[in-house]
């Protein structure tokens, strides 16, 4: 089998380009190195990370190309600093993790951001081939999705979200939040950390651009789906084992043990960023010293922090460092003692040995961030917690506290929460915590990065469900049968329903009116020999005669209760004998609910009531009208009324009236060699149930249906019965 490209796009080339160029192998190598380089051809497009004067950048590009397969985006200084430390991290970045305080916003960052996608965008286009996959990671890459879709749209495009989905209400601070959501909707898989970002991801869809989903699938306007997961990232966990086994982790351990191994060992590593909680785990260290009499029991206590430097080019750090380093001085000022202070600061990062070695010496992991996507050193440390187990203390905020199911589970707001957890974690027996480690470190070694990504693409690679495919083959065949009963003159019976099929559903129900391309077909249609047509609705006799009176049409109007036979002006009533006496108590109930439910309203029918809840909040509005059905189930479950949850209505009915009993009794004694029925929601599936040799039905729209046939929306609906019944049958 020919082998795939498989394009990674991210911020960063796993590079470091200098006058040498050297690999800086980060988390997302080794996840790759999971997958099967006979099934693919993996090339990394990206930044190498710093500025390339531009007499070195083609030497630079042969380089990269050749030896590390990696493609390099160049930013110059100016664009470095608009698209990456401005939008990304000043505006993007806050908003992401549910700080929009720190965010800035300069129309000129996003214009810089907008290019670079581009350009990102562009180089994929380069090298793809359709049938190849394009993987795009996380925040700073956000529009690529769309921009290879339009020009593309056979490739396979994934995009995974390394940091949080904040809820609705703190994406919706950010300036270019429409363009942004749009931009990821290109994709054909988004994954995420946890269910949670997935979710607030949905409902900011939802909030934003309209679009409802299903749990982890969202259909666009153009009919482009989006499926949604959940891929909570590992670590390389091979890496940790060997190095774990290795005699120069075993010479660093016991190096350190010489230093610091007559004391308990308190760790938290981390960048230097605001997200991580620095400060608040400062203040709670206060606490807990404050609360130690004995200096001496103090003086076995030793915190350790090693930050590596972030983002020095940005305000906000470079504060936040400050800070750091003051509040870090005052306390290591106060309870210093000849021998020893409390609070080693490591600004810089540390060798990989080195922090295996520390990740282990250490009695406590103490990791406090007040949002994190998944926090991978909660990971790392429990996989060095093979032989002499310490205790994880975390963050509740962490992305990884919904997997480290036996840490410590702390609240970093909470100073005196994590004070006593730091009591609680120091007083645990070695069996207590090799009891607690030993499950979360199956699990972290298992699910390991390279499970991830092998994950993601098996998704990725997944073919669409075929529940959501629409049946195109299917449909051309149907039309290929009506053409020739059109030229055989056969006489065919026309059953449409009018709002959802044949016109656009509009907020507000009174400005669906028939429009120009409604008119045109029904002008058309009226002309058609042997063709007897019917516009059914669930509107108003009155509605029906002022709108569509003027064809000589058969019209079924309010679901089937009323009946204006072709050729007459006369409406007849299906619904003598009915009975309608659940209709008062069925509208308090409705009343309610209107009440307690701001946008939406009751309408009030002679056959029917219905409650639509379009113009409100919509998730809250789904909510409830969900709860209503519920109720009216179970109140009603006696009375002979239908309850048909619609589409952004709850409709009550009386059971023995319904569009299809208004259909059968139109077609008892009459012929029709070929009869065709369409409609769009609920109240239409009593038509599609009719079953007989001649009878065909069509939904309009993507619910699930009983149709034999399907068109996505009534513009599509409209061509088709004009190319097969009006287009001069050749
Ligand atoms: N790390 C590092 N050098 C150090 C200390 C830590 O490369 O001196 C690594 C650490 O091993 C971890 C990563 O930095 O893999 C931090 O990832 P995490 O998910 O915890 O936070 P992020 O920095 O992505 O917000």
């Amino acid at each position: 089998m020919p082998k795939r490209n498989l394009l990674i796009l991210s911020n960063r080339l796993p590079v470091t380009v200098s006058e040498t160029i050297t690999k800086s192998p980060g988390g997302l190598v080794a996840a790759l190195e999971g997958l099967s380089s006979e099934q693919f051809d993996l090339k990394w497009i990206g930044w190498p990370g710093s500025v390339i004067p531009d007499e070195r950048k083609e030497e630079v590009e042969r380089l990269l190309v050749e030896e590390h397969g990696c493609i390099p985006v160049f930013l110059s200084e100016e664009e470095a600093a608009g698209y990456y430390l401005g939008f990304c991290n000043s505006s993007l970045w806050p908003i992401l993790h549910y700080m929009p305080s720190y965010m800035r916003y300069d129309p000129a960052w996003w214009e810089q951001y907008r290019q670079i996608n581009q350009r990102f965008a562009e180089k994929a286009l380069e090298l793809a081939e359709p049938g190849d996959l394009v993987w795009v990671h996380d925040y700073q890459l956000m529009l690529v999705p769309q921009m290879v879709h339009d020009e593309m749209p056979e490739l396979k495009i994934g995009f995974f979200l390394h940091t949080p989905f904040p809820s609705y209400e703190t994406f919706r601070c950010q300036p270019k939040r429409n363009e942004l959501v749009t931009g990821l909707l290109g994709a054909d898989l988004i994954g995420f950390h946890t269910f949670g970002y997935m979710r607030h991801f949905r409902s900011t869809v939802l909030r934003l651009l309209g679009i409802e989903s299903e749990i982890t699938l969202i259909r666009n306007e153009k009919g482009h789906v989006t499926r949604l997961g959940v891929f909570p990232i590992g670590i390389n966990a091979k890496k940790f084992e060997e190095t774990l086994n290795s005699r120069e982790f075993k010479q660093r351990l016991a190096e350190m043990r010489a230093t610091d191994g007559d004391k308990r060992v308190v760790l938290s590593v981390e960048r230097l960023d605001y997200t991580k909680g620095i400060l608040h785990r400062i203040e709670a260290i206060e606490r807990f010293l404050a609360e130690i009499d004995d200096p001496e029991e103090r003086e076995a206590i030793k915190f350790i922090f090693v930050s590596v430097p972030s983002r020095e080019g940005i305000e906000q750090y470079q504060e936040l460092r400050a800070e750091v380093e003051a509040r870090i001085g005052r306390i290591n000022g106060t309870y210093a003692t000849l021998r020893s202070s409390p609070i080693r600061f490591i600004h810089g990062s540390v060798e990989f040995v080195d922090l295996c070695a520390l990740y282990t010496l250490s009695d406590v992991g103490l990791v406090t961030p007040l949002i994190d996507g998944m926090n991978l050193v909660a990971k790392e440390y429990i996989a060095c917690q093979r032989d002499n187990p310490g205790v994880l203390i975390l963050s509740e905020f962490a992305g990884a506290a919904g997997e480290l199911f036996n840490a410590i589970l702390i609240n970093p707001y909470d100073a005196e929460g994590v004070a006593n957890a730091l009591r609680e974690a120091l007083a645990l027996s070695p069996e207590e915590k090799a009891i607690r480690n030993r499950p979360m470190r199956a699990r972290v070694m298992k699910y390991d990065a390279q499970k991830w990504a092998r994950w993601f693409i098996e998704q990725l690679l997944r073919g669409r469900d075929e529940a959501t495919a629409p049946a195109r083959s299917q449909i051309d065949e149907l039309a290929d049968e009506l053409r020739s009963a059109v030229r055989a003159q056969k006489h065919i019976g026309l059953f449409l329903d009018y709002d959802g099929t044949l016109r656009e559903i509009e907020r507000d129900p009174q400005a669906a009116k028939p429009n120009a391309g409604v008119r045109h077909l029904l002008e058309a249609l009226r002309h058609r020999p042997n063709l007897e047509v019917t516009l059914i609705s669930g509107r108003t006799s009155d509605d029906l005669e002022a709108w569509l009176g003027e064809y000589p049409f058969s019209l079924i109007a309010e679901h089937g209760a009323a009946l204006r036979r072709s050729g007459t002006r006369a409406w007849e009533r299906l619904d003598v004998g009915v009975s309608y006496a659940w209709k008062e108590p069925m509208l308090q109930i409705l009343r309610l609910y209107e009440d307690s439910t701001p946008g939406s309203l009751v309408e009030e029918k002679k056959t029917s009531l219905v409650w639509h809840y379009r113009n409100t909040d919509p998730e809250f509005g789904a909510w409830k009208a969900h709860q209503l059905a519920v109720e009216l189930g179970a109140v009603m479950g006696n009375e002979p009324v239908e309850i048909r949850h619609g589409r952004k209505i709850i409709e009550a009915s009386a059971a023995a009236i319904s569009k299809g009993a208004a259909v059968r009794r139109l077609l008892e004694g009459r012929y029709c060699d070929l009869v065709l029925c369409a409609g769009d929601d609920q109240t239409d599936e009593s038509m599609f149930e009719i079953a007989a040799p001649n009878f065909v039905s069509i939904k309009v729209g993507r619910s699930p249906s009983r149709a034999m046939y399907r068109l996505p929306n009534p513009a599509e609906f409209r061509k088709f019965l004009e190319s097969v019944l009006i287009a001069k049958a050749g």
